[in-house]
């Protein structure tokens, strides 16, 4: 099984104008010789290398070589990181030139031309955030950069020169780490109808409760009609025992009931294997289950009949996923379920769904039992209860329970037929 990381990073930048200054000007000259360094010594040994006389085969010079090379800028007045990423930016317009070439792109150019000021970058090492002031590493030759900073850490830093005039620092953000916070998480509400609503960021996948209801429906029915058939019998007492008929009831009753059992057995632990492995297969880490172990959701259930065996069977299905999940290392959590199903997830107003649809005044419409799901999962992020901007309603599948579903068909293929 391969975990597919969902991880894809994205980039921010924030930009801020700096005045000229002495310092700026020494380091942003410092960059340029040694980008200078760099361009020549990297021609010069192509040239010297790579005439094709005498069958030499030319010495393109790689960014490690170079970096040996050249440690540092003539006045060590760069931080060493800060060095290696002069080289490493020249190395790169040499690569986008090449990548270009090969497209067929007849204007590509290599960087040829030597630079008097070149673009000072700091990469996280060289960067320190401290009472509002953001600190920049530089070389041992002179003093470090400090501007005030009322913003987060940047993980990298560039300062270059602005057409305009004066400096511009451009903090580059990896949003990476904030998308990862709900990474990997997926939310899963269970109902009735629905044994399970999955919600997993970008989709919500339903499981059929169908034939689970109507196997217990059955099973009730079944039931009621053999306690009134039993009622009619004789029962044993000190003298007499039971009559014939009425032990003979007594365990075509239990036979029953333990057949439907061991069916909605069935259904449930090939769903579960199939949710389980399908999460697990999406690489997720986290499963948030709603807890459905309070009042309010069995009051949606009406008659007191049917109860014990909804409950018996939501804990089971809970179960099951639970262990199945952890074994495969996965972290379980139980998430208080309270208002998920009534609150918008884009603009937060609450009100209760109606009908199979959640749709709110804001324009967000949405199954209902995956507003639950996305909301389970806000929840656990917490997130929840804050409006977001523009918000999606997941796409929804649903999977049915077929009875081709073979544990190792669900267990190795996260194929979903659909609903
Ligand atoms: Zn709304």
């Amino acid at each position: 099984m391969s975990k597919k990381p969902r991880r894809n990073v994205q980039r921010f930048v924030r930009k801020v104008a700096l005045p000229k200054s002495d310092l700026l000007d020494k380091l942003s000259h410092a960059a340029g010789q040694l980008y200078t360094q760099t361009l020549v010594a990297y021609w010069r040994i192509l040239r010297k290398t790579g005439t094709g006389k005498n069958g030499r085969t030319p010495v393109f010079l790689s960014p490690y070589g170079m970096e040996k090379l050249l440690p540092s800028d003539p006045d060590k007045l760069l931080h060493s990181h800060t060095c290696d990423a002069v080289v490493g930016n020249f190395y790169a317009s040499i690569k986008s030139a090449n990548e270009r070439k090969k497209q067929g792109c007849k204007d590509a150019k290599y960087p040829r031309r030597r630079k008097w000021f070149y673009k000072i970058t700091w990469k996280s090492s060289g960067i320190r955030l401290k009472d509002g002031y953001l600190t920049l590493s530089t070389g041992k030759g002179v003093e470090n950069l400090v501007v005030p900073w009322v913003h987060d850490l940047p993980t990298m830093v560039e300062i270059g020169w602005k057409k305009t005039g004066g400096y511009e620092l451009r903090a580059v953000y990896e949003v990476g780490a904030i998308q990862a916070l709900g990474d990997g998480v997926a939310a899963i509400d269970q109902g009735e109808l629905r044994t399970a609503t999955v919600y997993d960021g970008e989709k919500a996948t339903i499981y059929s409760g169908r034939l689970v209801k109507s196997k217990s429906r059955y099973r009730a029915k079944v039931i009621a009609k053999l306690d009134a058939k039993i009622a009619r019998t004789r029962k044993g007492n000190g003298k007499q025992p039971s009559s014939r008929r009425r032990k003979k009831l007594i365990r075509a009753k239990r036979r029953v009931t333990r057949q439907i059992d061991h069916q909605i057995r069935d259904i449930q632990h090939k769903q579960s294997s199939h949710l389980v492995s399908t999460l697990h297969n999406q690489g997720v880490q986290t499963v948030v289950i709603g807890d459905i172990r309070d009042i309010r959701k069995s009051m949606q259930y009406g008659p007191k009949a049917n109860q014990p065996l909804h409950n018996w069977s939501f804990g089971k299905f809970r179960q099951m996923i639970t262990y199945k999940a952890e074994r495969l290392g996965m972290q379980v959590t139980l998430m208080d379920e309270a208002y998920t199903s009534q609150t918008c997830p884009a603009c937060t107003n609450r009100k209760k769904p109606s009908g199979r649809l959640y749709a709110c005044k804001c324009g967000f419409v949405c199954d209902r039992d995956a507003v639950g799901s996305m909301n389970i999962r806000a929840k656990y992020l917490g997130t929840f209860g804050r409006p977001v901007v523009g918000v999606m309603s997941p796409p929804v599948r649903g999977v049915r329970y077929r009875p081709q579903f073979s544990r190792h068909l669900a267990l190795n293929t996260p194929r979903t037929p659909c609903l």
